[in-house]
């Protein structure tokens, strides 16, 4: 990087023609990162989305190439489930919860940052688009705590570094961001890695940058009422109301507090289905799909 003369400090020769040259090229690198972040949309990607027949990695490239960055989150309990079953350790629940002991973080932190995180850089690559692969406790993007002591390593998301992802952003690659964090307690875990829900981590992020849009790739249409009828938009009230009446529950929780977690920072959140093809381009389109919160 070449040095550049800082604009603040006093400079006899004031004014001097070489002074407004650095100044003006600081002032336009600096302009071209803030392009980089304005009108971010963050991605998160659902381990059972990814089918033969869906186009969320040539969409993402496209928006890639497009001039849009977009910022991938991803899960993987699925192939974290296959990776312990096929290694023998036996999953422990507690009150219908899956308890993170050690050697099960092992496989967590082994499958999601390396198997999984490695095989989208890969294919996004292969598609003709950039990407670096991260997780959240790269560059201590994601300070965590343990969540509840009974679970083991699973962490509550307690803090956000936006910088490591825009490093990568601004280096001219897509973040391909694995779910893990670090955990910043003073408790017995310190300093360990720890779980993170990535749909939680997705609303963080999104709301870290004030992202102009977050954007769910599941498994179903969108949010579907107790008749399984789609519903196409949600106020946080009627959010509220239908994951306590128990219509909306299991994996499509985290993803409305996400929502209500970014649309209270300016996002636009949506969550759609992630098996049909070009879905990400229609709803970045304006397309009406699947579910708005907020
Ligand atoms: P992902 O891999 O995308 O995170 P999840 O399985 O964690 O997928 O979350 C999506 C699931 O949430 C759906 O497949 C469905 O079983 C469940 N779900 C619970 N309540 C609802 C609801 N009201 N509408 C739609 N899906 C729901
Ligand atoms: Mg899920």
């Amino acid at each position: 990087m070449h040095s550049q003369a800082d604009p603040t400090s006093p400079d006899p020769r004031d004014h001097s023609a070489d002074d407004l040259a650095s100044q003006t090229s600081k002032s336009s690198t600096e302009q071209r990162k803030e392009a980089l972040t304005n009108g971010t949309i963050v991605v998160k990607i659902g381990g059972s989305t990814l089918g033969d027949h869906d186009t969320t990695l040539e969409d993402l490239v496209a928006l890639q190439k497009r001039g849009n960055n977009p910022i991938v989150v991803h899960g993987g309990g699925k192939v974290i489930s296959q990776w312990m079953e096929t290694r023998g350790v036996r999953p422990r629940f507690v009150r219908g919860l899956r308890v993170t002991d050690a050697p099960s973080m092992e496989i967590v932190v082994a499958v999601l940052s390396g198997v999984v995180n490695k095989s989208l850089v890969a294919e996004i690559q292969a598609l003709g688009g950039k990407a670096m692969g991260i997780s959240g406790a790269d560059g201590g993007m994601l300070k965590a705590t343990v969540a509840d002591q009974d679970l083991g390593l699973v962490g509550a998301v307690s803090g956000v570094d936006t910088s490591p992802i825009r490093a990568v952003l601004y280096a001219g690659y897509m973040p391909v961001i694995a779910p893990l964090a670090v955990d910043c307690s003073e408790s017995p875990t310190k300093n360990s890695l720890l779980n993170v829900n990535a749909d939680t981590v997705a609303g963080k992020i999104a709301a870290a940058f004030g992202a102009y849009r977050l954007v769910f790739l599941t498994d179903v249409e969108g949010v579907l009422d107790s008749s399984h009828r789609l519903i196409p938009r949600l106020t946080e009230r009627q959010a509220r109301g239908l994951m306590h009446s128990n219509v909306v529950a299991g994996g499509m929780m985290p993803k409305i507090e996400a929502c209500l977690a970014a649309v209270s920072k300016g996002s636009l959140a949506q969550i759609v289905d992630g098996r049909k093809p070009s879905v990400l381009s229609e709803v970045l389109s304006g397309g009406s799909l699947g579910t708005r919160v907020g």
